[in-house]
């Protein structure tokens, strides 16, 4: 490598955990890693780490000036597009040079009842003729989406429980950190007797079991779709994003 380099990972999902990891035996290479503070037991690595977010396109432009961050990694979860659009911006501004990790999309195979939509008001507008048994796993921040449907039991799972002010619709909340098994899924619809499931097509593997359980058990999926996020260099995976760091460092 030339001359050390700083490289800032936006994380806040298991790649982010894997390429940190990996990008720390990069010998001249020093790594921070960047979290929102969502949740409360964030995984913490050995690799120094900030919490919280920078305050805006003018709070991250800031913060990548002052550390004199060299490039940015962009692991964070295909639905946080925010954050992706701030650090396009901030780092055009600064002409840092920036990668996003994006894991591909899961795609629809045979058998699968999936209903595509394109954000979580669509999938609540089409829950009541799918059925009264729901098994909601969006996550906890865009619960309020739903809380208008009283006549849904639904079953909602999370990293961490609700904020006590927030809306949540009615059902029993599972605070549960994937990966799951297909067998865990199976029975998990199995037991609350679900009839339709709502996803953030996230992509990956660790939360995939229940689309196949799902397929396999034919309940339909009502699958919300990706936003969009900024152009760039992109990559797919943890490995592919380990060269792209090597080729800026020689
Ligand atoms: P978002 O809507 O894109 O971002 C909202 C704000 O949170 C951003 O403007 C930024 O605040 C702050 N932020 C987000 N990611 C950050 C990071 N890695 N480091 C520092 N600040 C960050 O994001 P979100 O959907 O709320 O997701 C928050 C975090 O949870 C992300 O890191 C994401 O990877 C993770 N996550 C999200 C989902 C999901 O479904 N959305 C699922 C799993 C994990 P400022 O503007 O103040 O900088």
């Amino acid at each position: 490598m030339a001359k050390d380099k700083r490289v800032l990972i936006l994380g806040g999902i298991g790649d982010s955990l894997k390429l940190t990891a990996l990008a720390s035996t990069i010998p001249g290479l020093e790594v921070i890693n960047s979290l929102a503070g969502r949740t409360r037991q964030p995984i913490i690595t050995s690799t120094p780490t900030r919490i919280g977010g920078f305050g805006g396109v003018s709070g991250l432009t800031d913060y990548l000036r002052e550390q004199k961050i060299d490039l940015l990694i962009d692991v964070t979860h295909p639905f946080a597009s925010k954050i992706s659009w701030n650090a396009a911006i901030a780092t055009s501004q600064l002409n840092i040079p920036r990668l996003m990790l994006v894991r591909p999309a899961w795609k629809k195979i045979e058998g699968d009842r999936w209903l595509e939509v394109k954000s979580n008001e669509v999938a609540a507008k089409v829950l009541p003729e799918l059925g009264s048994r729901i098994f909601l796993s969006i996550g906890r921040q865009e619960l309020g989406s739903y809380a208008h449907l009283k006549h849904i039991w639904f079953l909602i799972r999370a990293l961490d429980i609700p904020q006590p002010d927030s809306l949540v619709p009615p059902g029993k909340i599972l605070t549960e950190r994937g990966p799951f098994s297909l067998e865990e899924e199976q029975s998990l619809l199995q037991k609350y007797e679900i009839e339709a499931i709502v996803s953030k097509n996230s992509g990956g593997d660790a939360t995939y079991a229940k689309i196949i359980a799902a397929g396999e058990l034919g309940i339909p999926v009502v699958m919300i779709q990706r936003p969009s996020l900024p152009e760039g260099e992109q990559v797919s995976d943890v490995k592919s994003a380990v060269s792209w760091i090597r080729n800026y460092s020689d």
